[in-house]
């Protein structure tokens, strides 16, 4: 498991925001900001928008 503290290190490198949020149901990071999404491999975020995601809504 990620440890949740780690979100408060890491910030979104597509908007820079800090509004992270762990989903570990889904193991991925989500930023609340730009609704990017982050995979969590080997309890690692992986911290590279390669996920497609709507910027807006
Ligand atoms: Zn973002």
């Amino acid at each position: 498991m990620v440890d949740a503290r780690l979100l408060d290190i890491l910030i979104c490198p597509k908007c820079k925001s800090e509004k992270l949020e762990l989903k570990p149901a889904d193991q991925v990071i989500v930023c609340t900001d730009c609704g990017q999404v982050y995979r969590i491999i080997q309890e690692i975020p992986v911290m590279i928008p390669d996920d497609p995601q709507p910027e807006k809504k």
